[in-house]
């Protein structure tokens, strides 16, 4: 994909097609197929069928999942949430303690891929909180869903997952030590795309009611505004600034962290620091340069691709800034539209964290919602690459 080429210095951004297998699951009709849907793919997916840039096709892509086959239809964005919760429940605990800040963000895994490789010294200031695909597909497979889904197929059954969404850097995730078996397939935007084209389905013509299956649907604008670079900070700050000072007084909104032009966004969040996010690798190392960004900055958000996750490599290919800004838009209008619009105030998350979770960043959140890094190349990489290889041939 000559859009990653140009911006992920890793190995990890190459296009495996992987949608003929799908189909093969979906056909097979041996496991309940349970597809998950990214934020940003919701948008872009129009263009592939003719849409305007910036439509928001929701709607219309459930429907299009379901007449493939897939039983379930869950919201990445869901999996936004929880990710804001663990994430601020980490940042909140290192500001308390002084430590390991900034919090660097970590749902980008070609970023995450750049840290290992090039600078492990900053592996400890990654948050630990899986991605929201990663969460979601935890949940889905080990999770308190699990047996719901089981019951809601009338039989013992395992779900076979997939990641809908619009990077290809997701399909090295899924398979990375402590992560394998969590998501089975991850499939770009433009994979799903010619799938739906494959099985004659006229995407224009569908119904655009569609909605998400419950309780793995339910999600807020805090989730949906992931897909644009900036989102990730944004909803850290809607949610983490609430528990620092326990109001509702700070704005909803924070502008001076969006757009998709490359550089570094920053802003003042009173009562928890300065945060900074960089659109793009490049730029996070050039932030990374200077001498003041350990004491500068409480948290910082790096995602790899130009405007975040709408410019993915998966997603339909452009690099027009002005269909990126439609991107954008989009998200952003989702997000204001949003009866709720703080990850905390997800009702859903909130049953999760009562009923089965417990605290967050807890013992239980622990085991289900982080993971761990090492250094590319370090004993303990190939070590726990080798394990997660016989877990798998196990499995
Ligand atoms: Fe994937 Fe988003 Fe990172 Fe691009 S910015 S590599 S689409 S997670």
């Amino acid at each position: 994909c000559g859009q990653c080429t140009l911006v992920c210095p890793v190995g990890a951004l190459v296009e495996a097609p992987a949608w003929h297998a799908a189909l093969e699951v979906l056909d097979s009709r041996q496991h309940m197929a349970v597809a998950m849907v990214a934020p940003a793919t919701r948008i872009a997916i129009g263009e592939e069928f003719g849409f305007k840039p910036g439509t928001i096709s929701t709607g219309r892509l459930i429907n299009a999942l379901r007449a493939l086959g897939f039983k379930q239809v869950f919201d990445v964005n869901f999996g936004a949430d929880v990710t804001i919760m663990e994430e601020s429940a980490e940042l909140l605990g290192r500001l308390m303690d002084g430590r390991q800040l900034p919090l660097l963000t970590s749902c980008c895994p070609a970023w995450v891929n750049w840290v290992e490789i090039n600078r492990p010294d900053l592996l400890v200031h990654l948050s630990d909180t899986r991605s929201p695909q990663q969460i979601l597909g935890s949940l889905t497979k080990r999770g308190p869903f699990a047996r719901t889904l089981a019951a809601t197929a009338g039989r013992p059954t395992q779900a076979f997952v997939v990641g809908i969404m619009p990077c290809t850097a997701k399909k090295d995730e899924a398979l990375r030590p402590g992560m394998s078996g969590d998501v089975d397939l991850v499939l770009t935007t433009r994979e799903l795309a010619r799938m739906i084209r494959a099985r004659d389905i006229a995407f224009g013509a569908l119904d655009d009611d569609g909605r998400f299956d419950d309780p793995l649907g339910e999600s807020t604008g805090a989730g949906q505004i992931f897909g644009a670079s900036g989102g990730v900070m944004e909803a850290l700050v809607r949610t983490a600034s609430f528990i620092v000072r326990g109001d509702r007084t700070l704005p909803l909104e924070w502008h001076q962290l969006r757009g998709v032009d490359e550089g570094i966004k920053t802003t003042d969040v009173p009562g928890m620091g300065r945060v900074a996010v960089c659109n793009g690798i490049a730029v996070a190392q050039r932030l990374l340069q200077t001498e003041g960004w350990r004491t500068e900055y409480v948290a910082i958000e790096v995602m790899a691709c130009p405007g975040g996750c709408l410019g993915g490599g998966g997603e339909p290919k452009s690099q027009d800034r002005d269909i990126l800004t439609k991107r954008a838009q989009a998200i952003y209008t989702l997000d204001g539209a949003a009866p709720r619009r703080r990850s905390h105030e997800n009702l859903s998350v909130q049953a999760l964290y009562a009923e089965a979770i417990g605290e967050a960043n807890g013992v239980a959140a622990q085991a289900l919602l982080h993971t761990a890094y090492a250094p590319r190349g370090s004993a303990r990489s190939l070590l726990m690459r080798f394990l997660d290889a016989v877990d798998r041939r196990d499995a």
